[in-house]
This record gives structure tokens, sequence and C-alpha cells, in this order.
């Protein structure tokens, strides 16, 4: 049976993931509020990233920028003028629409990167007509995603601000700061997670285009003439990944597994992006995303963003298409450049090695957690029918929840208590004595608990539970005294389930 974004939108907020923001007065579109699964997966996943590409690395160093910044930042970034999208109005009903999307639905071709004329012309062309009145269209026109907010009580030239339409600008506006007092040497990263809003035009698909969202970033820093990366190993020119080139776009022709060397050799990107391209990928592979639902898509040329000189997607099958996840962008010296503009302070780097000053390039990976969340719990959802229920199979390192311990019967409350008291303190755990434990273990399933822990008659005698697996069902007898060092070893993967 496939499934659907309505299947899966119902599902989080039947289980207490993820609810439509403001509910009780009719839901905000865009805006979504996460519930006590939900922010735990959430929080998993944030953290799991965090210790991957900031605590593991000492080449990359955290900051938690502002979300409400300078007007100055994002004239400087280009936000202000070229960060739109293009919107088609109504005449009947004046409900307005994005115009790409829109086009793409009607005809069902990716309308990435098209010109408002080219929009006009097709909208004419099809007949397409508004899906909520079925009226005609206004010529379309460019819409900013920025949201403006007032600061201050005065209203002056400068009071407006704006929440930040990307985490990056904080990176690039705090990087002078962080030169001047991390000893910080090139090459080296400045990674953020936080807040991210963009007015959308038509937010749809459940989380997946949402107004306010998380980002994961890294700006990483290179001297601008080298090409090498010193990083680079065999397994990342091994990698082999489904790619959808420009060309093979162009010419409608489908993706096909290449090597990331071959295209190092062909020239679509250099070392350092294939470097980072690489590593993003597998950590997508490393959170339990299935390979073969993942893509890389090289962007267009009409269709990159005004900063980028060549960027890559990274791609997931969702219901609704493939669809964008990670973008990973070659942004070379454009906003650091920008920034020395605007802001007229130096945003040179003392190279000592030789000698000389240099503005570095920047290769810029950019990972969304609510992409990544929805990715997550679509790659894992089984509708199992045998079981009569769904199984989240969530892999074991972001699962919100880690454990249920359960006792077999009221009468052994207590004891069951005791073990998972034991628990608690090393694992997100739940103690749940509610209903059959069939009950109890479809209940787990759908939370995506890895593993469930009954304590019966039997561990009366011999101190001893029963560890049932989430994906297999298998069960196996642990001593209670060994639970906390076997807990630990499965959840890690390094001892098998036996
Ligand atoms: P799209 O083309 O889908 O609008 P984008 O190319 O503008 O996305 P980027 O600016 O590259 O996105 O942002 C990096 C990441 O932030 C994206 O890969 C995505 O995971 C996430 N992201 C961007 N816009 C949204 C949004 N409106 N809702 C949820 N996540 C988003």
């Amino acid at each position: 049976m496939t499934i659907t974004i309505e299947d899966i939108s119902t599902f989080c907020k039947k289980k207490g993931f993820v609810f439509q923001s403001a509910e009780i007065y009719g839901g905000s579109s865009g805006f979504f509020d996460y519930g006590p699964l939900g922010v735990e997966l959430k929080n998993n996943i944030k953290n799991h990233w965090w210790k991957r590409f900031v605590q593991s690395r000492p080449d990359v160093v955290g900051i938690d920028g502002s979300l409400i910044s300078n007007e100055k930042i994002w004239e400087a970034s280009g936000h202000l003028t070229g960060f739109s999208d293009l919107l088609v109005e109504c005449v009947k009903c004046g409900k307005n629409h994005r115009a790409d999307h829109l086009v793409e639905d009607a005809i069902k071709k990716p309308m990435d990167g098209i010109e408002a004329e080219e929009i006009n012309n097709l909208i004419k062309k099809h007949q397409i007509k508004c899906p909520n009145c079925k009226g005609d269209f206004k010529e379309s026109k460019s819409f900013n995603l920025m949201f403006p907010v007032q600061v201050g009580a005065d209203k002056t030239k400068d009071s407006t601000y704006y929440l930040r339409g990307e985490t990056a600008q904080m990176i690039f506006s705090i990087y002078k700061n962080i030169i001047d007092t991390a000893r910080v040497k090139l090459p080296f990263g400045i990674a953020q997670i936080g807040k991210a809003f963009r007015n959308e035009i038509s937010p749809r698909d459940f989380i997946f285009r949402v107004r306010e969202f998380e980002q994961m970033e890294i700006e990483f820093f290179i001297k601008p003439e080298e090409t090498k990366c010193q990083f680079l190993e065999s397994k990342h020119k091994n990698f082999k990944f489904n790619f959808l080139s420009e060309s093979n776009q162009n010419q409608n022709v489908e993706e096909k597994e290449v090597k990331m060397s071959d295209l190092i050799s062909d020239k679509l990107l250099g070392e350092w992006h294939a470097y980072w391209l690489t590593e993003s990928f597998q950590w997508f592979l490393d959170i339990g995303i299935k390979k073969e639902n993942l893509r890389i898509r090289q962007h267009m040329a009409d269709e990159l963003s005004h900063y980028s000189s060549v960027t890559f997607d990274i791609e997931y099958h969702y219901p609704f298409g493939w669809k964008e996840i990670h973008g990973n962008a070659n942004r070379g010296q454009f906003d650091l450049k920008q920034h020395m503009e605007h802001s007229k302070k130096s945003m040179e780097i003392h190279d000592q090695e030789t000698n000389t000053k240099m503005i570095p390039r920047v290769i810029e990976p950019s990972w969304g957690v609510e992409r990544t969340f929805l990715t997550a719990i679509i790659d894992s959802y089984v509708d199992d029918e045998k079981r009569g229920n769904i199984v989240l199979k969530l892999n074991p390192k972001i699962a919100p929840i880690k454990l249920a311990v359960f006792p077999l019967v009221n009468k052994l409350n207590d004891n069951a208590k005791e073990v998972y008291d034991l628990l608690k303190e090393d694992f997100v755990s739940t103690f749940d004595k509610g209903g059959s434990v069939g009950r109890r273990y479809a209940r787990a399933d759908e939370q995506g608990i890895p593993y469930c822990i009954t304590f019966d008659f039997d561990s009366l005698e011999d101190k001893s539970v029963t560890i049932r697996d989430r994906d297999t069902t298998e069960q196996i007898r642990v001593k209670i005294e060994d639970l906390t060092i076997k807990i630990s070893n499965l959840l890690k993967g390094t001892e098998k389930f036996e």
C-alpha cells in the first residue's frame, strides 16, 4: 500500500509528534508545534548532527546567532532584492498562489528557476485556473519571502529588522568575531543549528514547506586558490549514489548511479565540494535513511540562488515526488565580499604560510531539520498488516524513546518499576502498565521504541527480563544486572540481538 502525506500527518498528530500551530483557533498555515515525541525526535536529529559535524571535528566551531537581525545584513546578502518567488493572484477570489508550483502541479513538469514571462505564457497556454474557485489569474509578480519586524517604539528608517531568512547570514556576519577570538586557521567551518523564517506563498505538504523551520548549516571557509581537499579519501571518491545531472534534466533522462570521482573528473564540482556532498549524504545514511530513496540533483543554471555558482541538492523520494532535503552550494566569496563592501570592515584573513591576506571561499552544506524529521518518519513507516499496527522502524540513534518497560501483570508493577528506575537514568524510557502486553507492544511500535522489556513471574526467580526487538519481534532473556550495558550496545549497534 502506498502511503500519502495525509497518512503521515494524521499519524504524526495521533501519536503526538506534530500538531498544526494554534489548532484551537483554526490553525496557522505554515506553522507547526511539536509534541512530546516530536520534540525528542527533533532534538535527537539535531544532537546527532551537532556531535558529528561540530563536536567531533577540530576544524569546525559552533555559534548561535540572533533570530531577529539588522536590515543591513539582508541588504548586503541580497535577500531584500533577490530572495523571492513568483506569485499569481486570482481575479475572482483574490487568493495568491506560488506560480511555479501551480504550473508544476497542472502540467506535471519541474518549473525550478522559471521566469515570470514564461509562467504567464504557460498559464495561458494550458488554461490553468485557480484551484480555489476556478477563476483566472492576473500576471505573475515577484514576492519577497523575508519577514520584516518593527523593533522598538519609534518607527524610524533604522527600526525595520528581519526574522532571519537563512541561518547562514548570522555566520557571515559573526565571521570577523570568530576569526579574532576562536584561533581558527583555514580551512575551517562555522556551524549553526537554528530557526529560519520564510514567508512562503503557499506552505504545503505538511512540514515539508513551512514558514518557520530550522536549518543545520556549515559555512566552510577555504583558501580561495586551494583546489585540493586534504580530507578527500577513497571512501569519498568511491562513494556511489544516484545522480541527476543538469544535462540529464535537459534531455529528460532519469538519474543513474555514479561515483563521486566521476563528478570530479567530469569537472561538475571541485574536491572540496565533493567532500562535503559525500559527508552530507553519508549523514542521512547514518541516521537510517535508505539509500535507494535518496539521490543527488545538480541545479539547473537558471535555478541557482543569487549567491551560488554551483549547487547540488540531496533529494528524497517523498510520496509527493523527489524533493530537496539538503542543499550543498558553492557560495564562493560572494557573501564575505558583500559584507566587506557594505560594512566597510575587512573580511580578509592573514595567511601565515604565504604572508598574504585573502578572502576565503565558501562551501555550504545545509540541512533542514523539519525535512529530515519528515523523511525519517516516512522512511521508517511500515503498515504491518500481520501485526495490525504501524511500526515506526526509526534508527535507534534518533528514536524519541529508546525503551518501554512493562510488568506482565499489575501484581508485578513494583518490580517492573524498579527495572524502569534503573534504566531511565541512562536511556529515555517509558513505563507502560495499561492494557494487554500485545496492546502495549503495538503502542510501542507506533512510537518507534526499539526495545520493550517485560518483567514476568520468572523474573522474580531468575532475576532476568525479556527484551523484544521492535523490527523483528524476536525476544531474548537478559539478566537485570547486565541490562544497562546490553541496551547501550544494542542502541549503538555494537552487539547483535541474541
Ligand atoms: P526550496 O527550493 O525547497 O524552497 P531552498 O533551496 O530555498 O528550498 P535552501 O535555501 O537551500 O532551501 O535551505 C536549505 C534547507 O533548508 C533546505 O534543503 C530545506 O531542507 C530547508 N528549507 C528551506 N526552505 C524550507 C521551508 N520553507 N520549509 C522547511 N524547510 C525548508
